[in-house]
């Protein structure tokens, strides 16, 4: 460490790379924002901050802390922020592909005395070890992003990923064609290269830019859809319900296939509550969208309407085939009970459903759906039913 511009850089490396430690630490032990994810990249930039400061160390001579400790600590860094994302997208963790990379580049810089004798075969073995990683990490972020995004977006916001292993790779190329260049491609032994230094400080600030980045799309994802969902059931709510209804509408009126809504509603049940109590009765309901789940399409949407009363919208299904599938669930549902404190309960429902038409409306289509629930209660309960318009009841008891 000689020159000024050295000093400033390492102060404002350490400046940065602290600042960041901090707030993620702060995000996962205060905020509790997505806190494994969050101690991981805290972690990234811990010891990416060491391994620079290691790096300042160097001189001449043969030193394992200065250079090889440095260089793996700053790979393990990059390990930290790849296992980071992976947590924070729900991805399968990469450890042990990671850690046999980092043993495999460890043992490869380990053949040599880490001086500056050997800095050029140092470097490139560093270079590709950290271009690997960052391109893996860069991937996985882009599969994950993938599940929101255009593959386009997904792309463009996980660039600079791509960018720093492109770099690093660039780095090791370059010094294999010109290994005479060292003191311009790295901090081989002193931080005197604004090439380097200042590649790092952006790197450093971008890398946490992107991440932060992606901490935040997940977390207004994971808002939005928890705006979708019912807590008790895991099932789509009303609010979901009309964009879906909407949707299924349009593609109908595009490809003239048909929809049908069901509407199905729990008979006597709050019999079942009075009886056995409120913790009985959600695991009733539990138990009913979990049969929904299983016994229909993955194009289904299946909706938690109210108390214990629940929507189904069958795309490309019309009048017999909705009519067959309302008595699946019907059946499955006869067929099915809870262990409540050592009683066996069980539960019908009341079936309604109606098939899209072209002079109804979706509001109309979903009025007529509860109606011929009513119809299907009114005949008695455990029952189906069907209303083609307002004025018209069609009945058909299912058993
Ligand atoms: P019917 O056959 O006419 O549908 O009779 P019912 O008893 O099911 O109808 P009613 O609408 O009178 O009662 C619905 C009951 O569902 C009342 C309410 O306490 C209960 N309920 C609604 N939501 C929940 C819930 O989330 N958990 C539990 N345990 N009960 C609920
Ligand atoms: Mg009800
Ligand atoms: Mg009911």
């Amino acid at each position: 460490m000689e020159d000024n511009q050295s000093i400033i850089f390492v102060q404002f490396f350490f400046l940065i790379g602290a600042s960041c430690t901090i707030a993620w630490a702060l995000y996962a032990g205060v905020f509790r924002i997505a806190p494994k994810a969050s101690w991981r990249f805290a972690f990234a930039n811990l010891l990416t901050v060491i391994g620079i400061l290691l790096y300042t160390q160097r001189t001449t001579e043969v030193n394992y802390l200065y250079w090889f400790v440095a260089d793996m600590t700053i790979l393990l860094g990059f390990a930290f922020a790849r296992w980071g994302c992976q947590y924070l997208f729900k991805q399968p963790a990469s450890y042990l592909f990671d850690l046999v990379a980092l043993a495999t580049c460890g043992l490869l810089m380990l053949m040599v005395p880490p001086s500056l004798g050997y800095a050029v075969y140092l470097v490139i073995l560093m270079s590709v070890t950290a271009a690997v990683l960052l391109s893996l990490m860069g991937l996985d972020n882009v599969r994950a992003a993938r599940k929101h995004l255009s593959i386009y977006y997904a792309t463009l916001i996980n660039a600079p990923f791509f960018l720093m292993a492109s770099l690093f790779l660039i780095r090791a190329l370059a010094l294999f064609i010109y290994p005479e260049k060292l003191a311009n491609l790295s901090a081989a032994d002193k931080l005197n290269s604004p090439l380097v230094m200042w590649s790092y400080i952006i790197l450093l600030l971008v890398s946490n830019l992107v991440l932060y980045g992606n901490a935040l799309t997940r977390l207004v994802f994971k808002v939005a859809s928890l705006a979708n969902k019912d807590q008790l059931t895991g099932l789509w709510n009303r609010h979901a319900l009309l964009k879906k209804l909407e949707e299924v509408d349009a593609l109908w009126q595009r490809n003239g296939l048909a929809y049908s809504i069901l509407v199905l509603d729990l008979d006597h049940f709050k019999q079942i509550n009075d009886t056995y109590g409120h913790l009985a009765g959600d695991l009733i309901i539990k138990n009913t969208a979990k049969v929904l789940q299983q016994s229909l399409r993955k194009i289904d949407f299946i909706c938690r309407y109210g108390g214990e009363e629940f929507l189904i919208i069958l795309p490309l299904t019309a009048d017999n085939d909705a009519l067959v599938v309302a008595q699946k669930i019907q059946t499955k549902i006869n067929n099915s009970s809870i262990l409540w404190q050592k009683n066996t309960v069980s539960v019908s429902l009341s079936i309604g459903y109606v098939t899209s038409k072209p002079h109804l409306s979706v509001e109309q289509l979903l009025q007529l759906a509860d109606d011929a629930m009513y119809i299907a209660k009114n005949n008695g309960r455990n029952t189906i039913s069907t209303k083609q318009s307002a004025s018209s009841d069609n009945v058909e008891p299912s058993q």
